[in-house]
């Protein structure tokens, strides 16, 4: 069949994500998910995927046109995107957007050298919403780009608070000021620190007994996480906790106020609003597959980024249809 075939590097949320998102399309073919432990215990029970140990990737250099990195952004994904990019064309979703510069240049290197092409830091952000960053500030250069986070899962966040003495479990939502949202759609381009744009919802589990008053303090006054927001402290149940809080929702704006003449003001917006961080991701992941098995046929060899990739590359559709379709 001429599927384009995919493998998969890492099994957690992003991978599983992204064998959901490959099944739901007739142009992609899953062919094996590799990780670094037993691939027996992964139980994994898909028809025709192998689990298979990353150690044996590099056999199947002929067998797989582009793989997915699925690993982590703080450690997996710089060693594992200049390793696999030696053998295969690459999607990864790495997020580090100070340390993008460097990782770039390390991937692009290595899939020089070996004629593949890896396109990095897909995703919605970096991603989507850094598309969307270069279209407003192209088009309208009298202006400035706002990027507000939320209402989302952090897992940092919810690590740290469930740190704090007398704490049992716990979430922590970032969601978006509305004041802060509002003022920017009113085209007035405030000055806004991240902490003017966000607010922390914390939602807490008490230890039996413990002090709530001095839980919700500790929190409020950790540093670097929470003590430059708006902070809200919620006290809920375990069972309330396990029934309203394990989903990971996530989402954001990307909003540019601008101005052409005669003061007139526009407003560009472009927001995402997901029940599955990690399935969205993936889902972002597995249509970027597409342009990376393309632009390697077209031998543009290299490391990409989404700036790099016309968005007819990550349709199924033909040109002729997206014409009919779309335009
Ligand atoms: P996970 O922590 O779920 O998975 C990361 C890796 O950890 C996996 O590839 C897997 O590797 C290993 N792992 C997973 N589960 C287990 C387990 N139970 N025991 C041991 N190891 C495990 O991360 P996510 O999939 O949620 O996210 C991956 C990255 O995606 C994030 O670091 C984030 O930076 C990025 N991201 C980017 C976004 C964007 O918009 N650009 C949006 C969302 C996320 P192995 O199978 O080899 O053990």
């Amino acid at each position: 069949n001429n599927k384009i075939k995919i493998g998969i590097v890492g099994y957690g949320n992003l991978g599983k994500g992204a064998v959901e998102a490959i099944h739901t399309t007739n142009d992609l073919e899953l062919v094996a998910i590799f990780t670094r432990r037993n691939p027996e215990n992964l139980k994994l029970n898909i028809p025709n995927v192998k689990a298979l140990h990353v150690d044996d990737a590099e056999k199947y250099k002929d067998k797989i046109d582009v793989m997915l990195l699925c690993g982590g952004s703080a450690t997996d994904l710089p060693e594992q995107v200049p390793h696999f990019a030696q053998f295969f064309n690459t999607v990864d979703s790495y997020d580090n957007h100070a340390q993008i510069p460097n990782f770039f240049q390390s991937v692009n290197e290595v899939a020089r050298q070996n004629q593949t092409t890896s396109i990095i830091s897909v995703g919605w952000d970096p991603g989507l919403f850094s598309v969307n960053r270069v279209m407003a500030d192209a088009i309208l250069p009298n202006g400035e780009n706002y990027t507000f986070w939320g209402k989302g899962l952090s897992q940092g966040h919810s690590d740290a608070i469930r740190r704090v003495n007398g704490v049992k479990d716990g979430v922590q939502y970032t969601i978006p000021s509305d004041e802060a949202i509002e003022k920017v759609r009113s085209g007035v381009n405030p000055t806004l620190e991240t902490a003017d744009k966000h607010i922390r919802v914390c939602y807490v589990v008490p230890e039996e007994g413990a002090d709530r008053a001095k839980i919700e303090h500790d929190i409020k006054t950790m540093p670097n996480y929470f003590a430059d927001y708006t902070t809200d402290v919620y006290f809920i149940t375990e069972e309330e906790l396990a029934r309203d809080h394990s989903k990971a929702p996530h989402g954001g704006f990307v909003i540019r106020g601008g101005e052409t003449s005669n003061g007139h003001k526009h407003i560009y917006e472009f927001s995402l609003k997901l029940d599955s961080n990690p399935e969205f991701t993936a889902s972002v992941l597995v249509a970027y597959a597409r342009a990376a098995y393309r632009l390697n046929q077209e031998k543009q060899f290299g490391a990409k980024t989404v700036f790099d990739v016309a968005p007819s590359y990550i349709s199924p559709r033909s040109a002729e249809q997206l014409r009919k379709d779309f335009l």
